[in-house]
């Protein structure tokens, strides 16, 4: 059992280092592969929406963080999640570059690392959190990182006025369910299903004051959710949800409850950031 008053504070840290010479292998083809797509592609220059996730913005990382900002703001602009809403259900402006930033499951570092560099850059981000991380006992903490085999080190959640701020400033508050619960795997039970969907939303919104409308599902591929879990999104009001499937966002085609998401961590090198906001490996 890992110490439960050891938190990883930097991404060097808190990140499982790749063990095992396939593993291994498969990590430099994969680097090989991605040095030269991003000597193939240029800066985008035609109509984009894409967006973009992480899990955290560690200390070690937010210089990182900042360049792929700044390098990703010549290319298109960062909207938040209402504006995103609009460009994909009346399909304009279809001329536009766009990116949508999120942030899953609740990291502190998020919004003490990350959170005053996109204030300092004027970058919307959400924050979709799981209900039972924010202020959580070690307990949950343990369980929910025994999932997490990419951790090698537990690491620090958000608290609830940490969250409100957040939401005051340029951040948004999404849902994320209660306890990061793989929604196909619960649909069977109703009472179950509603806790961590709507549940989770009323948390949310006693604490943060304002409404949440976002949602984006655990694990995030189609495997994951089922008609039954969509049903119940819809049915406890939320107007979007996301998943974490690589894929760009068709303006006036994309179906808003299954937004496409990129996935990106700022511990990997500034190409290869670039690499995936210009859309690589995009269905
Ligand atoms: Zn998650």
């Amino acid at each position: 059992m890992r110490d439960p008053t050891i938190f990883a504070e930097t991404a060097a840290e808190a990140w499982a280092p790749v063990s095992g010479w396939r593993a291994k292998a498969r990590g430099a083809a994969r680097a090989a592969r991605i040095r030269l797509e991003a000597l193939r592609q240029g800066p985008a220059t035609t109509p984009f929406v894409r967006c973009l996730y992480a899990h955290a913005v560690f200390s070690d990382t937010v210089p990182t963080f900042r360049a792929f900002l700044r390098a990703a703001k010549q290319e298109g602009e960062f909207v938040d999640t209402a504006t995103l809403r609009t460009i994909i259900a009346d399909g304009k402006p279809s001329d536009g570059r766009f990116f949508h930033l999120s942030f899953d499951d609740g990291f502190a570092s998020v919004y003490e690392d990350g959170g005053p560099v996109m204030e300092d850059e004027r970058v919307p981000y959400t924050m979709f959190v799981a209900t039972d991380l924010i202020d959580a006992d070690p307990d949950t903490l343990n369980r929910y990182f025994a999932h997490m085999p990419a951790y090698r080190a537990r690491v620090r959640t958000l608290d609830w006025p940490q969250a409100k701020a957040a939401a005051e400033g340029i951040g948004e508050i999404g849902c994320h369910t209660r306890t990061h619960a793989r929604l196909s795997k619960i649909s069977g039970d109703g009472a179950r299903l509603a806790d961590e969907i709507a549940g989770a939303r009323a948390i949310i919104e006693g604490h943060v004051g304002q409404t949440c409308d976002s949602f984006a599902w655990p694990y995030g591929t189609a495997s994951d959710i089922d008609d039954t879990g969509r049903a119940a999104i819809a049915a406890a009001g939320f107007t979007s949800n996301f998943s974490a499937v690589r894929g760009a966002v068709r303006p006036g085609a994309t179906d808003v409850m299954n937004i496409p998401r990129h996935q990106l961590e700022f511990h990997w090198p500034l190409h290869e950031l670039m690499v995936w906001a210009r859309g690589f490996r995009e269905a």
